[in-house]
Formats: structure tokens, sequence, C-alpha cells
């Protein structure tokens, strides 16, 4: 077989060496100081409450500068003034103008974030598993057969988005959740032979070490409690925020050593790359990451969400998947963003996220039509909008769950008013009068019991 690590790739690329940016040194990023003063001191006051890390792989080789602020990589990754609410973003601007402590400007920034509904979909409660009465608080175990695990060394990112739903983790300890505890994933999915596949998640699992993550992964290849873990996901944005991840840095090659030893072991190895837009897919660095990623044997999918400002064109997605199909990346999920942080500033109607969806999909072959949605990962699962049309006179929404907390609610289709002002599950309303949902009440009664 082809050695995947051979020495001239390694001449065509030479190591670059990561180098990051964060909220203090926004001033320090030299095209940032060709910007107007307004616009830099507006940065500076979303940055005070929400996230902001970019590395200079991002700022040089994906943000086209002469399109800045309309440039969609710089708006996935730049703060923009309208991610906070204009009462927010006053307050926060006249504080900052007044010459405030460290402390007030954190005083402020933590309330303006408790609005922000820091915790959607019963994050913290619902699905974190137990263990003989002990949570175990790095890992979410909400889908039968897949095990969500977040490693400690891997709650953060090259660069964060700005849409980002767990942008609430990013900010401030206390909102962490997370765990370093390779035995206790081990002896959880030990006792849980429904689980076939494991989900490393964050953050982002490309932070770590290469030795790291073999911690947590080479019992997979030979401990008989584990055999029934036959996937090993690793959910990140690498791929496109640090390629160089899987090309030159120092233990790029032990990492893939490690994705072709897990596939010799028989297991399946997928790469869930976050991708948002075709502009993130052009250097020569990202495909030879593709290239190599895909040489061991493992395979790469694809998902990310719907963004107002930034990919909700259908020309966009449909451009995006057709690169994504021609370098071997499967499109498996368009998502619906989440109902926290900035969401205003990112949400499309639900009635215009089909529309773009089939627009989308119409313009391509059947080999990217594998992407499933409009999704939305919401409390009781991932629910999908499958249609709108008219039913017995009433126009609504058809819907069904591609993942469901109740595996007996999957697929089962279920119908909602249309409106076109539904931007989450929350909004809609059920169709025909009806006064529920099929899954409601069974629902509720989960989110009771959980305490
Ligand atoms: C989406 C998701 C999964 C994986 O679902 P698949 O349909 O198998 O991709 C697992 N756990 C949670 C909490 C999820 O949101
Ligand atoms: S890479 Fe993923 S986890 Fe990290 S900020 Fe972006 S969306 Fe969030």
């Amino acid at each position: 077989m082809n050695q995947s690590t051979d020495l001239e790739t390694l001449q065509i690329y030479p190591q670059r060496r990561f180098k990051v940016y964060q909220h203090r040194q926004l001033d320090k990023i030299a095209p940032v100081q060709g910007l107007p003063e307004s616009l830099r001191f507006a940065m500076r006051v979303v940055a005070s409450v929400l996230p902001f890390r970019v590395n200079e792989y991002v700022i040089n080789d994906l943000i086209d500068w002469q399109r800045v602020p309309e440039d969609p990589i710089f708006r996935l990754t730049f703060p923009q003034a309208k991610m906070l609410r204009p009462a927010a973003f006053e307050r926060m601007a006249q504080l900052l103008r007044s010459g405030p402590s460290n402390e007030q400007v954190q005083q402020l920034a933590a309330q303006i974030r408790a609005q922000m509904n820091p915790h959607p979909a019963g994050q913290m409660s619902l699905n974190v598993p137990k263990q003989q009465g002990e949570s175990l608080d790095g890992m979410q175990h909400k889908y039968k057969e897949t095990l969500l695990f977040f490693p400690s060394q891997g709650q953060y990112c090259h660069s964060y988005c700005t849409f980002c739903f767990r942008w609430a983790q990013f900010v401030g300890r206390s909102l962490r959740f997370n765990s370093n505890d390779v035995a206790a994933l081990h002896g959880y999915l030990s006792s849980h032979p429904e689980i076939t596949d494991l989900l490393m998640t964050g953050g982002d699992p490309m932070v770590m070490r290469t030795e790291k993550l073999a911690q947590y992964l080479t019992p997979l290849l030979d401990s008989p409690s584990l055999a029934h873990v036959r996937s090993v996901r690793f959910g990140t944005k690498a791929l496109t925020y640090w390629p160089y991840r899987f090309v030159t840095d120092e233990d790029a090659d032990e990492l893939l050593r490690l994705f072709e030893r897990l596939v010799r072991a028989g297991k399946h190895v997928t790469v869930m790359a976050h991708l948002n837009h075709w502009r993130e897919m052009e250097t020569p660095i990202f495909e030879e990451a593709v290239r190599r990623i895909r040489a061991t044997g493992a395979n790469i999918r694809s998902q990310g969400p719907l963004l107002a400002n930034i990919n909700d064109s259908a020309e966009d997605w449909a451009q995006m998947w057709r690169r994504q199909v021609q370098l071997g990346i499967v499109p498996y999920y368009f998502f619906i963003e989440r109902d926290t942080g900035p969401k205003h500033y990112f949400e499309v109607p639900l009635h215009r996220a089909y529309e773009i969806y089939r627009d989308a999909i119409s313009q391509v072959s059947g080999l990217a039509r594998t992407a499933r949605g409009p999704s939305m990962s919401a409390g009781p699962g991932k629910v999908e909008i499958q249609g709108i049309c008219e039913v017995a006179g009433e126009k609504v929404f058809v819907l069904r769950f591609l993942q469901a907390r109740n595996p007996a609610w999957t697929y089962r289709p279920f119908f909602a008013r249309y409106d076109t002002q539904a931007y989450w599950l929350d909004d809609l309303k059920p169709a025909f009068g009806e006064a529920q949902f099929f899954w409601q009440q069974e629902y509720e009664a989960m989110c009771a019991g959980s305490g």
C-alpha cells in the first residue's frame, strides 16, 4: 500500500507555525489595522461578549480582505456589530468608551450572555449519562447507537466560528462540561453494548496532540469489551481552519497512522468535517489534507448549518456540495442554526431554509444528494423538514425525526401549521387543529423525569 506519509509531500508544503489571535490581540492583526476605526470598535464591543479566536492561516489564506466586511469567511470568524442585539451592543459600547475595569466588562458580558440562551436543547441535563449514580460530564448519550465524547483537552478550536452553538463553553469557565477520564469513557462504552458509534467532539478534538487522542482510541483496536464500537467519528473543523494538522504538523503522520490502524482493525473511521462555504475549500493545503486522510482508508463527511449573511443561497450550497463530491467528501447534514447565541444574525426562516435546500439539491447530481436536512437538532431529536404542501385544505410543514430521543419516533411523519415566521421547532404548532405533536407528551415526561 502506498505510504500516505511520503517525504515529497513535506517538500511541497513546508511546515507552518500555528499562530492565533484572540480578543486582546484584535488590533495586532495586520489587515484589521487597515479597517475603519468604527468597524474595529464594533468588533471590540462584540468580542467582549462572544468568543473570538482566529489563526493566521484563516486570516491570510481564507479571508479575502478586498471584500471585507461582506466576505463570508470574515463573517464566519470575525465579530460583527449586529451579532449583539442593539440594546446589548449599546450598553457594552458605552461601557467600553468609559474606560472600564476588566471586572466591569466581564460583569456586563456575563449579563448579556445569560440572555442569549447559552444552553439550548437540554444539553446540560437530559443528555449527560449516569454510571452508578454519577454524572459523566464529558459525554452525551442522546441517541441509542452513538456516544458523544468531549475530551477535556479538545475544548477549543483552531479558530472560532461566530455562529457556534457551543459558544458558551468558550467563554467563562463554569459553563463548560468535559472530561479527561480515559477510563470513564472505556467503562461507559464497555457497559453499553448498544453503542456502535463513538463520536469524538469538542470544541475540536483535532487541537489535541495525537498522543492524547491515541490514549482514548487505541483500546478500541483490540479490547474485546469494546468490539461493539464499530465506527469512530471525529467532529472537526481543522480540515479548513488548520489543514496542516493532517499534513505538516509534527504529529500529523502519527495521526494518519492512528486512522490507518483503526481502519485496519475493522473500524469505520469518518472525519465529520464542519464546512460552511466553498471558499474554505480552495487552497492546495486543504486538498492535500483531504487526499492524505482518504489515503488512510478513513472517510470524510460534511456538515454545517445554513447561515444568513454567510451561505444563505442555493448556489453556494450547490457549489460547495459539488466541490465536496469531487474531492471524495460525502455531504451529510444540512442543519438549521440552533436557537442560541447570536442566532438572530444568522437565522433563516424554516420555509426559506427548505426552499434553499431543495433548490440546491435540484442543481447537483445524485452523488451530492446525500446531504440530509434541513435538520434541527432540538430537544426531542433531529427534526427534518421534508416538505411544504397542502393537506386537507391546510398548508403544512411535513416533518420527521432523523434521530429521536425515543427510537420509536424515527421517520414517523408529522405535520405543523405553515408559518413564515417560524425559525425553530419551538415556533411550530401542530396542524389540523391538534393540541400536540404525537411525541410531545412523552418528551415532556422525559424532561420532567430527568430533574
Ligand atoms: C447528530 C447527533 C448524533 C449523530 O447522529 P447521526 O444521525 O448518527 O449522525 C449523535 N448524538 C447527538 C447528540 C447528535 O446531535
Ligand atoms: S469549529 Fe465547530 S465547535 Fe469550533 S467554533 Fe466552529 S462550529 Fe464551534
